[in-house]
C-alpha cells in the first residue's frame, strides 16, 4: 500500500487540472439503510399481514416495538427501555419525565444538534452553554465553570459515534447533584470501559434517524434504571397515561400530560432487523476509520479528535484538525476535486463550521432566543430571570469557534470496500504533499 501511495502523490493536484484520485462517489453515509435487506422486508411484512401497525392492540398483535425494547435492554444491561418516534421526542421526553422546567437550566456543550436545545427551551428551561474540549464533547473544565445553583441537569452528547472524557463528567454529576442525560443518538452501540453508553447517567437517548449507526427512518429509544422515570416516560410519550395489559392504569401518580410520540409496529419491525445489525455496521465502520487514521497519523502537521476509548468508538465519523483555518480551507477543496465526496448530495468531507445546526453559533433560534409564543416563554418566564445576561453568539465559547473553523469531518460508511479506504488515504497523502510539503518548500 505504502509504495502505491508514493507512486502517485506527486502528480499534479485535481484542482490544478491533474488527474483525481476516484470518479465514483463514496458509499452514502447512511450506515444503517445500505444494509437493508430481506430481512426487513419480511419482518415489516408481517406487520402489514396482519393488519397490526400500533403497538398496544389491534388484530394478531405481533409485539414488534415490545421486542425491540427488550433485545436493547438485554444487550445494553439496562432494566428501562422505551421506543419512541424520534431522538428529538426522546431528549423531550426524558427533561419532562426528570420534572424539568422554568427556573432549571441544563448543562449542554456547544457542539450539539439543534434537538438537544429545543428540548431544554421547549420544557420551559434555559440551556447553558460548556465549552468542548479535543475529545469534540463538553470540557470537564468549563463544565466546572458553568455550573450554578440553577443546574438540574448535564445534557452530555457523544458526538460523532464516540464519548469524551465521562469518568470525570460523572463525578461531577455526582459532587453537584446533577442528573446526567447521555444524548447517544450518534453513537448507538458505542462503549465506554466496555459499557454501552447511554447506560451511565441518570438516562440514555438514541436516535434511529437515516444518518444513525443504524435507522428505521425515524426513531428513538429512552433508557433509564429507575421505575418511576421509566413510567413518567411511558405517560409523556403516549397521551399522558400509562398502560398495563388491559388498558389504561389509573394511577394518579402517573397522571401527566402526553406528547404523542409512541412507534408505530411498522418503524418497531425495521427497528427490531437493525438492532440484529449494530455489531457488524459498527465493526465494519471501526475497521474503515481506524485504518485511515492510522495511516493519516504518518501526517504530522495533521492532528486528530482525542478518543478517550478507542476500542468503543462507533465510528461513523474521523475528525481531522489543521494547524490553520486556510489549510483546513484548502484541504476540504482538494480533496473534494480528488473525488472523496460522497452520493446523495452529501460531502464525504466538510469543515466542521459548516454542518449548519451542530453548532451553537449557527442556531439563530437560540441567539435570538426565540419563543413560540408572544408572551415569550421561556425566556421571559419570572423564575428564569437569572438567565437574562446569558448570550449564545459566536465568540460565546472560544474553543468550539477555533475547533469548528479548522477541522475536517469524513463520514465514514460501513459500506466503504478495501478500494474506497485507499483512495481516501491517497487523497490525504497526495494534497498533503502539494500543499503542506512541496509548498513549504517553495517559501523557502
Ligand atoms: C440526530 C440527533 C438527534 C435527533 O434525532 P432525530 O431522530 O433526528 O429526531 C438528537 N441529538 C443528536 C446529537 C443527534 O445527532
Amino acid at each position: 500500500m505504502k509504495s502505491m501511495i508514493t507512486s502517485k502523490i506527486n502528480e499534479p493536484l485535481a484542482i490544478h487540472g491533474g488527474r483525481p484520485i476516484r470518479l465514483k462517489a463514496l458509499p452514502p453515509e447512511f450506515p444503517g439503510s445500505i444494509f437493508f435487506d430481506n430481512k426487513e422486508i419480511k419482518q415489516i411484512t408481517e406487520v402489514i399481514k396482519a393488519r397490526s401497525p400500533f403497538r398496544y392492540y389491534g388484530p394478531k398483535l405481533q409485539h414488534q416495538v415490545d421486542q425491540l425494547e427488550q433485545v436493547w435492554q438485554k444487550k445494553f444491561n439496562i432494566p428501562y427501555s422505551l421506543a419512541v418516534n424520534s431522538g428529538t421526542a426522546a431528549l423531550h421526553i426524558a427533561l419532562l419525565a426528570m420534572g424539568i422546567g422554568p427556573g432549571d437550566e441544563v448543562l449542554l456543550p456547544g457542539y450539539l444538534w439543534v434537538s438537544c436545545v429545543s428540548a431544554i427551551v421547549r420544557a420551559g428551561a434555559i440551556p447553558r452553554l460548556v465549552d468542548i474540549d479535543p475529545t469534540f464533547t463538553m470540557d470537564p473544565n468549563d463544565l466546572l465553570k458553568k455550573i450554578t445553583p440553577y443546574s438540574k441537569v448535564i445534557m452530555y452528547i457523544h458526538m460523532n459515534g464516540a464519548t469524551g472524557h465521562l469518568d470525570k463528567i460523572l463525578d461531577i454529576a455526582k459532587q453537584y447533584n446533577l442528573l446526567l442525560l447521555e444524548d447517544c443518538s450518534q453513537a448507538v452501540g458505542a462503549k465506554y470501559n466496555n459499557q454501552y453508553l447511554g447506560t451511565f447517567g441518570d438516562v440514555g437517548t438514541f436516535s434511529l434517524q437515516l444518518n444513525k449507526n443504524i435507522t428505521s427512518g425515524e426513531g428513538g429509544v429512552i433508557v433509564c434504571k429507575s421505575e418511576a422515570l421509566y413510567h413518567r416516560c411511558c405517560a409523556i410519550h403516549d397521551v399522558g397515561y400509562i398502560r398495563n395489559k388491559s388498558g389504561r392504569n389509573k394511577t394518579q401518580v402517573y397522571e401527566l400530560w402526553g406528547v404523542g410520540s409512541r412507534m408505530s409496529e411498522l418503524t418497531g419491525a425495521v427497528a427490531l432487523v437493525q438492532f440484529q445489525k449494530l455489531d457488524k455496521i459498527v465493526e465494519r465502520m471501526h475497521h474503515a476509520k481506524w485504518k485511515i487514521r492510522e495511516m493519516l497519523q504518518t501526517l504530522s502537521l495533521l492532528q486528530f479528535r482525542y478518543i478517550t476509548d478507542t476500542v468503543g468508538d462507533s465510528s461513523c465519523r474521523l475528525i481531522v484538525i489543521y494547524p490553520t483555518q486556510k489549510l483546513c480551507k484548502e484541504f476540504a477543496k482538494a480533496l473534494f476535486a480528488e473525488g472523496i465526496y460522497s452520493s446523495e448530495g452529501s460531502p464525504a468531507c466538510e469543515i466542521m463550521k459548516d454542518s449548519k445546526l451542530h453548532w451553537y453559533f449557527n442556531i439563530s433560534s437560540l441567539q435570538h432566543k426565540v419563543s413560540w409564543c408572544l408572551d415569550g416563554f421561556p425566556w421571559s418566564h419570572p423564575k428564569n430571570n437569572f438567565a437574562q445576561a446569558y448570550q449564545y453568539s459566536p465568540g460565546t465559547l472560544p474553543i468550539c469557534d477555533d475547533l469548528a473553523a479548522r477541522s475536517l469531518i469524513l463520514s465514514i460508511s460501513p459500506g466503504f470496500n478495501k478500494q474506497d479506504i485507499e483512495d481516501i488515504i491517497h487523497a490525504f497523502y497526495k494534497v498533503y504533499y502539494h500543499l503542506c510539503i512541496i509548498a513549504k518548500k517553495g517559501k523557502r
